[in-house]
């Protein structure tokens, strides 16, 4: 019995999945409207530094440079709320949360050359929220702990009952993205670099900044922990790339 019922429904979910948006996934309003409350939760802690600060400025004119490229009719379906921000505190860490706001720490900052790798680091990040990692990773969660019955019966039901006030802190600061959100985002950020000017090297600077910080590093690794491999990775890419990139811009 329980066979007959649950093998078409599989499929259906394979199909659904594949297909239209997974309905567990919050929507981009919800995404927005959270990573505006987790924004909120960040500044409260009193580090974030004013607008107006000379590294707050050039982080904004990096990532902003970043964002112009994503094409004006995607900006426009998916509006998603891209600001640029810089924690006061020497911790060696950039993250995003969803819907757009990005992080990252002056420790961080203080340990790249280049725009170029200022650009790395955004790019990065901005592939989480473009690509909507964390709500992705909220949707697989949300599965897991549902279990198969309940989430093939909610399949079918129409109205997902995603409500933006019952996501608990944890999850949405504490949510690990996927190894292959990582990759997707070194791969993408690249992409995203390139297309603004910058030189992909100071993506791979990045990597080897953050391999030197060993396992406690950053955002970055925390699913895909291998620098090492991943900066050889975009580095390899880098020789392929027939395009010509400038020097890296010294900061
Ligand atoms: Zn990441």
């Amino acid at each position: 019995m329980l066979q007959r019922t649950l093998l078409p429904a599989l499929l259906v979910v394979g199909l659904t999945t594949a297909a239209v948006s997974d309905p567990f996934r919050p929507s981009i309003k919800d995404q927005i409207a959270l990573g505006k409350r987790g924004a909120e939760q960040v500044r409260k802690e009193g580090k974030v530094m004013p607008e107006n600060a000379p590294l707050s400025i050039e982080v904004r004119r990096i990532g902003e440079k970043l964002v112009a490229q994503i094409p004006a009719k995607e900006r426009k379906d998916k509006p998603f709320e891209y600001s640029f921000s810089v924690i006061d505190d020497k911790d060696v860490n950039a993250f995003a949360m969803p819907g757009g706001p990005i992080f990252v720490y002056k420790g961080l900052l203080d340990k790249l050359g280049s725009e170029d790798a200022v650009a790395g680091v955004l790019g990065h990040e901005i592939i989480h929220v473009r690509n909507q990692h964390w709500a992705s990773a909220y949707a697989d969660n949300t599965k897991r702990r549902l279990g198969i019955a309940v989430v093939l019966m909610l399949f079918n039901a129409s109205d997902m009952m995603f409500d933006v006030a019952s996501v608990s802190d944890e999850l949405l600061f504490g949510l690990p993205y996927s190894r292959r959100h990582e990759s997707e985002s070194d791969k993408y950020g690249y992409d995203l670099m390139a297309a603004a000017g910058y030189n992909p090297a100071g993506m791979v600077d990045v990597f080897n900044v953050l391999a030197k910080q060993g396992k406690a590093a950053a955002e970055f690794l925390s699913t895909h922990p291998d620098a090492g491999k991943r900066g050889e990775a975009v580095a390899k890419r880098l020789k392929e790339d027939k395009r010509e990139f400038p020097p890296l811009r010294p900061r």
